[in-house]
Order: C-alpha cells, then structure tokens, then sequence
C-alpha cells in the first residue's frame, strides 16, 4: 500500500534527527542515499544523521524523528528488531523492493520449505531464518513506502525533502510507460512485441531500460492502478510460454500482491 497522504511534520526548534536501518538486503538503496553527494551535505546540515552504519559507525541513541528503512524480515531475530526500530521513529519510511515486496529473497516464499538454505549453504543446519521473507509493513505500522530496485535517488530526495518541509511527498503512481513517452522512446512492445512489463510497472526510474532497447524488468513493482492479466494475455498471445510469464513476473517485486497473483495465476505448478 502506498501511504503517500500521510505528511511527514518535522519537529519545531531543533534539527530533526534521521536514521537509517538495514534488514535483509543489499545495501544498494542504501548506496543510493551515500550517493546523493552534494544533497547529503546538504541534508546533513539539515538534519543530524543520528544513525547510519553504512556511513559511520558513530551512533545517536533514539527516539528518531525519521527512519528510513531497507531490507527484508527474513530471521526471528529481525522481527523483533523491527519493532524496536518502530519504537523508537517517530515516522519511518520503507526503502525498496526488499523493504516494501520483500525482495528478490522472497521468492522463497514459492519454494518448498528451506530447498533454497539447504541449496546454498553446505551446512544449513547452522542457519536460523524464517521461512518467508516479508515486507516491513507485514510486521509493523509504515508511514510511506519509496519502491524501486535500487530507489531512485531524486525520490529519495523528494522523500526527505517532504519531512524536512512538512508536506506530503510527491511521488506518482503512475506506470513507466509515461516516462517512457515523456522522453520520446519508441516502445518495444507495439514495434517489436518485446515482453515489456513498463505498462503495469511504478515510474521512477525514467523508463532507463527500454531507452537502451531492453524491455522494463519491473524494478520498481506494481503502479497504483495496474490490468496485469491483460498485459499477461498479451504476451501469451506473442508466443511467451505461461512459466515465462510466472518468471517475468516473479523477479524484485516477486510478493507485490498484482505481480504475486499474475505470476501465480501462470506457474504451471499452482
Ligand atoms: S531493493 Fe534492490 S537495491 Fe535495494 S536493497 Fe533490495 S536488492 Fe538491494
Ligand atoms: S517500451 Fe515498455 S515502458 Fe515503454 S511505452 Fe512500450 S510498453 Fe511502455
């Protein structure tokens, strides 16, 4: 769900105080932040960046005025972490396809019980996770969910603009398609019946893909009004196989409920 009504007030008198947490994840949204440069000094003179491990290893205690949020639930131990980090943020913003779908990690969720730790690891009976991965807001209250693989530093910025402001970020939901006309890219599903996932997919990328001629992978999940099963339909009728169809969309975004219920309605073994 996205949540993009909630306005982020930032405290009056003092410097609001921003952490960032990692869960199950890549640190590639992280980096994302890292690499905002410029903006981050900026940022950094606005607010005090109370707690960031992938920036320093110096720590504020909490309460928080805003956390940021990257990563998966995926062990018992980070499912309570996660409520302790609520505790302590006064708003907390998801950062992420791990973070807001459950990631590329959660296409465990599809397997049978523990195949993927006993096919990674030579000795899984050392290893304490969950079954499932899971997005934050499966396990504790979220006031806005910024999504992409990684997200787009712009939106980030956006995001943290909104809470220093005091108002709603500003975030479409519309689909890459948009972007992908706004910047005069001939598209790949009418001209070359390529298996573009651009019409059900969230902007925010700037339609990078299909500008270099490869189709939307769907990084940034589901937009906010999306016909998946037209799309789907589409594409079985240009000749791509129904287990095809489960895996295009089945990646990032895999436990987004529209790309969850499209892949499923497709895999050959449901
Ligand atoms: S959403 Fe993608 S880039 Fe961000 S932490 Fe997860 S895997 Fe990495
Ligand atoms: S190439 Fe893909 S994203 Fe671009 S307009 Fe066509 S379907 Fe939409």
């Amino acid at each position: 769900m996205n949540r993009a009504r909630v306005v982020l007030t930032p405290p009056p008198g003092r410097r609001p105080t921003v952490a960032v947490w990692k869960f199950a994840s890549c640190d590639g949204c992280q980096l994302s932040l890292l690499d905002c440069e410029d903006q981050l000094l900026l940022l950094a003179g606005a607010a005090q960046i109370a707690h960031f491990s992938e920036m320093s290893s110096a720590s504020v205690a909490g309460p928080y005025d805003l956390s940021l949020v990257e990563g998966s639930i995926t062990t018992p131990e980070d499912a309570e972490r996660i409520v302790a980090v609520r505790r302590s943020s006064r708003r907390l913003v998801t950062i992420g396809a791990c973070a807001t779908a459950g990631g590329i990690q959660g296409l465990r969720n599809f397997a049978a019980s523990g195949s993927y730790v006993s096919t990674v690891y030579a000795h899984p009976e050392y290893i304490a996770t969950l079954e499932t991965s899971t997005p934050i807001a499966a396990h504790v209250p979220v006031d806005f969910e910024l999504h992409g693989c990684p997200i787009d530093r712009g939106q980030l910025l956006e995001v943290l603009t909104a809470f220093l402001a005091g108002r709603t970020p500003r975030i479409g939901g519309y689909s890459v398609c948009q972007e992908c006309k706004a910047r005069g890219t001939v598209c790949l599903l009418v001209t070359k019946g390529e298996p573009c996932l651009g019409p059900v997919t969230r902007a925010g990328c700037g339609a990078l893909c299909p500008a270099v001629d490869r189709a939307c992978f769907g990084c940034f999940g589901p937009a906010e009004t999306t016909n998946t099963s037209s799309l789907a339909a589409r594409f079985l009728a240009d000749g791509l196989a129904p287990v095809d169809v489960t895996r295009l969309f089945r990646t990032f975004n895999a436990g987004a409920p529209a790309f969850r219920d499209e892949a499923t309605a497709h895999d050959p073994r449901s």
